[in-house]
């Protein structure tokens, strides 16, 4: 079918409303707002930013730990601390190994967990709060509006399409049909966060790939209320060990937030080796540690959510720039995978691409050549320094926990070298083992189901997410050739969709024809696992209707 869409142009077109993509937004209308006080041409306006996001509101999609180092927000906003919605400042922090029943403290905090001076927020509603920040100055935000394609011209994007409305699952317009736009821009910006399917397709297109593939974390949390005096406010527990075995990355958080909320989860490395290892399980499973019982204890589930963080570090990013285009935050790799922090780098990395952004504008020159000035503004900035001395940790921990944490010593002790730099990865996807198994499908009616009070399964944690989609729209999640789910995967790695995914989305069924794969798309959370973490690496997740996806609130 052939569609005729609007087009509509923008100096600078930003995909993703996270705290990249506003921090880019904003500080870009900044340096816009003194170029006109002070007269200067070319003539910009802040009118012509446009800001791309998919959720149904901004911050529905945002989920972090989120313990954030206020350090690019101070620049960002200098006086945030008047008006953001912290909820509080960390108060005592301190890291525990887990043993089934026991609970060692460690003496000493490692340097990276202290959170000394850092706030416990809700990513959620820092967003929102950043988001009516950069509205107030004349950006044009769009919400409920996917980047679905990128518009390539010669060696670089020039904007994007946005994806259609109003398609039936067959793929057949309904009466509301409406067309995406074609949105150009002198400059766009990939701010999709971790996996951006944007990004993923110009990494690929365009040969941006870093040194090492990108490897990835899986991020489940959910929050509670709990019972009075159970956890102090601001208080920041880390954990290592149980639930998980020594070869798994990975370990656990809880922190007291106000008004005796609780956030906890679990952040765990997608490189087992176990096809059938479920995180979400895992996750469940640790809230039954002793340790965690007692502060969850006679509470409530309040919410659940589950995104992928970006391990790979330092050189794992890919080249973030090309003619008319930048990638920042969590797309380009700036989250550091030792504290386990990316908010503040992702807002870091939107300011000094707006810098560039400007610059180019003000020139005329929104060539790769150009914007290769965008990479050397991270290398002058604290943002090279901190990254650059966690350049080797996450390879570090490949050989399991013990032989991890003592190469991370010596990277402590070296700026960050160790005794191998570059260390080199493999993407996750290929460190499972193969089962080896007839063509049966797994029983999967002994799954773990949980209590139900303290524990749960799968999709009562979803029903926690708010997740929402249109039912009657194509499936988001292409399977490329669903023949090597039934014909292959069920023997060589049990369907480890069914286990990854932390939405139930992915079901082997039964049928009298044989196994088929059936996809529950509408409980899609959008954390980007199946897509990251599939053996054939045959999953492509796509934006679905824009509008569609959880709604974090208060995440
Ligand atoms: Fe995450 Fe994929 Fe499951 Fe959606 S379908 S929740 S993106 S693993």
């Amino acid at each position: 079918m052939s569609i005729e869409r609007e087009r509509v142009e923008a100096d600078v077109l930003i995909v993703g409303a996270g705290p990249a993509g506003l921090g880019c937004a904003l500080h870009l209308a900044n340096l816009i707002e003194r170029h006109k006080q002070a007269n200067k041409s070319p003539s910009l306006s802040t009118e012509n930013i446009y800001v791309l996001e998919k959720a149904r509101e901004l911050g529905a999609h945002q989920l972090s730990g989120a313990i954030m180092d206020p350090r690019a927000l101070r620049e960002l906003v200098p006086d945030f601390e008047k008006t953001a919605p912290l909820d509080t400042p960390v108060t005592g922090d301190a890291a525990y190994f887990l043993t089934e029943k026991g609970t060692h403290k460690l003496p000493i905090t490692p340097p990276p967990l202290r959170n000394h001076g850092n706030y416990v927020v809700s990513l959620n509603k820092l967003v929102k709060w950043l988001g009516e920040l950069v509205e107030k100055k004349g950006v044009n935000v769009f919400t409920q509006f996917a980047g679905r394609e990128l518009v390539y011209e010669e060696n670089g994007i020039a904007g994007v399409l946005t994806e259609d409305k109003g398609i039936d699952k067959n793929g057949k317009p309904k009466d509301n049909f409406t067309p995406g736009y074609e949105l150009r821009a002198k400059v766009t910006v990939l701010a999709e966060g971790p996996r951006g399917s944007l990004t993923k397709e110009a990494v690929n297109r365009l040969k941006l790939d870093g040194l090492n593939p990108q490897v990835y974390g899986i991020g489940i949390k959910e929050l509670w209320d709990v019972q009075p005096g159970r956890i102090d406010t601001g208080y920041v527990a880390h954990t290592l060990g149980w639930p998980l075995h020594s070869d798994v990355y990975g370990g656990g958080w809880v922190y007291g937030m106000s008004n005796n909320r609780v956030s906890l989860g679990m952040v765990v490395g997608l490189e087992y080796h176990n096809p059938l290892f479920d995180p979400h399980e895992a996750f469940q499973r640790f809230k039954t540690h002793p340790f965690v019982r007692k502060i969850l204890e006679g509470g409530k589930l309040v919410r659940y959510g589950a995104k992928t963080v970006p391990y790979g570090g330092w050189y794992a990013m890919p080249r973030s720039y090309m003619d008319g285009g930048l990638i920042i935050g969590d797309s380009a790799s700036l989250l550091n995978s030792q504290r386990l922090k990316g908010i503040h780098t992702a807002i870091k990395s939107g300011m000094l691409a707006a810098e560039t952004i400007y610059e180019a504008l003000c020139a005329g020159d929104i060539s790769a050549k150009a914007l290769a000035a965008y990479p050397k503004k991270i290398e002058q900035s604290w943002l090279k320094k901190e990254l650059w001395a966690v350049r080797n940790f996450h390879q570090a921990f490949h050989d399991g926990i013990w032989k991890g944490l003592f190469l991370a010593g010596i990277q402590f002790v070296t700026g960050g070298r160790g005794l191998t730099d570059p260390m080199r990865a493999e993407a996750g996807y290929k460190e499972y083992s193969k089962l080896n198994r007839d063509g049966t499908l797994i029983d999967q009616s002994t799954r773990f189901k949980g209590d139900g009070k303290l524990t749960f399964d799968r999709l009562t944690d979803v029903y926690h997410s708010g997740t929402r989609h249109e039912e009657d729209q194509p499936c988001h999640l292409h399977v490329l050739d669903p023949s090597i789910c039934v014909d292959r995967c069920v023997r060589e790695y049990g369907n480890p969709c069914q286990y990854f995914c932390p939405a139930a989305v992915y079901e082997m069924t039964a049928e009298k024809s044989g196994p088929k794969l059936k996809i529950n798309f509408a409980n899609c959370v959008h954390c980007k696992t199946c897509d990251i973490a599939d053996p054939y690496q045959i999953i492509n997740w796509v934006p679905p209707e824009g509008g569609g996806g959880p709604n974090y609130e208060g995440m």
